[in-house]
């Protein structure tokens, strides 16, 4: 149903209120249309571990502010468009990742990487929102209010359930991919195979690289040529990690929590690079001189720019490449947090909003 969006309107919402208190039903105002936003009605939104590491506001130097609402893999159907949209109709169907604005002037928004803007991006939620004031708030709610330039296009007949987390567990693995080009025959390596992770390897495959994954969960290994990898590789099996070192062109770690690198450092080969995208603060263990004889480089990388996520779900669209997921209502976030966190998901949550 269309709402009234000439002024600032109500939506229910599920956030929290204080760092690991449960999630709950609640209102939260969304802005009235500028000429350029479209209203999104909510259809999935997909549970990302940034989610919960931002509802339990446990990133010293990513302080959340409460009352949150998470939720930035998001794809809804346009009911309500402002007067100079010409991106979308009415009806048609569209995606949000885990940004919502950017200056658009400086040099790097002109580049597309609107992530990196040089005055601050703003991101889907907990972040100073420049338009109303306050903090934005995410998807995990009935509606959402975007400038049209933030919203993707999504082909039709795709999976939406299963095409949300394309919207950051998809981007975050892709642009690392594609910015040190991963090409076919080159070996990579995927740590933590959770949300990110088995994304990250079904586009690994999909650019046909020789694709190894490390995880910590003997339960996970029998997936791993269906994901499309050659190989899975549990941490504690020294004697494979000893066999696999100097091996690996790119290393892409998805892992939430601080964790020894060096055993991963040491799988690099000449100039290859281990590009870190988990939200941790410390990089351990790292032996500077295993760095300096083989050109090794450590890297991080947050999401991707609009036109690379446009390209990303296109992409994804013509190969059918999807997450593999399981769909909850709204009432089973706090367990599915739960799960996440104790690695018990195979491989992503999503919220079925209309559920
Ligand atoms: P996830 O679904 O929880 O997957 C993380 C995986 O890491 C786990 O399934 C597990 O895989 C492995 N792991 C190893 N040690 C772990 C530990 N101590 N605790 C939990 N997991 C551990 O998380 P995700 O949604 O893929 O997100 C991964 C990280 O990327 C988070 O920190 C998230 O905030 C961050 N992130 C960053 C960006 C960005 O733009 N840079 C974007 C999105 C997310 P195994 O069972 O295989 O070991
Ligand atoms: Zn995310």
């Amino acid at each position: 149903m269309a709402p009234e969006v000439d002024r600032a309107f109500p939506v229910r919402a599920y956030g929290n209120d204080a760092a690991n208190a449960p999630i709950t039903t609640r209102q939260i105002m969304r802005r009235a249309l500028r000429p350029n936003d479209v209203f999104i009605d909510v259809l999935y939104c997909g549970i990302c571990h940034s989610d919960i590491h931002q509802n339990r506001d446990d990133t010293p130097s990513q302080r959340t502010t409460f009352p949150i609402v998470t939720g930035h893999e998001i794809i809804g159907r346009v009911t309500a468009v402002g007067s100079a949209v010409t991106k979308f109709r009415v009806g048609d169907i569209g995606g949000v990742g885990a940004m919502v604005d950017s200056c658009g002037a400086c040099t790097t928004c002109r580049a597309g990487r609107e992530m990196n803007c040089l005055n601050g991006a703003t991101f889907t939620y907990n972040s100073p929102d420049k338009i109303s004031g306050g903090m934005t708030f995410g998807g995990y709610s009935d509606g959402i209010v975007v400038a049209e330039a933030f919203v993707v296009r999504v082909s039709p007949g795709v999976n939406l359930a299963a095409s949300a987390p394309l919207l950051c567990a998809g981007i975050t693995t892709f642009s690392p991919m594609q910015h040190w080009r991963l090409e076919a025959g080159q070996r990579v390596g995927i740590i933590g195979l959770g949300g990110l992770g088995h994304v990250a390897v079904k586009l690994a495959a999909a650019r046909k690289a020789d694709v190894t994954i490390f995880t910590t969960s003997p339960r996970k290994i029998a997936d791993a040529r269906r994901l499309g990898a050659r190989q899975a590789v549990l941490w504690s099996d020294e004697a494979s990690m000893k066999r696999l070192a100097g091996q690996f062109d790119l290393l892409v770690s998805t892992v939430p929590q601080p964790y020894a690198f060096q055993p991963f450092i040491d799988l690099l080969s000449l100039d290859g690079t281990l590009v870190n995208v988990g939200a941790l603060e410390g990089l351990h263990s790292i032996n500077g001189l295993s760095l300096i004889f083989g050109r090794k480089s450590i890297a991080g990388s947050v999401i991707g720019g609009i036109p690379e996520t446009q390209a990303l779900m296109d992409y994804c669209a013509t190969r059918r490449i999807t997450a593999d997921i399981e769909l909850i209502r709204p009432s089973q976030i706090n367990e599915a947090f739960s799960r996440v966190v104790n690695k018990d998901v195979r491989y992503r949550f999503v919220i079925d909003m209309k559920a």
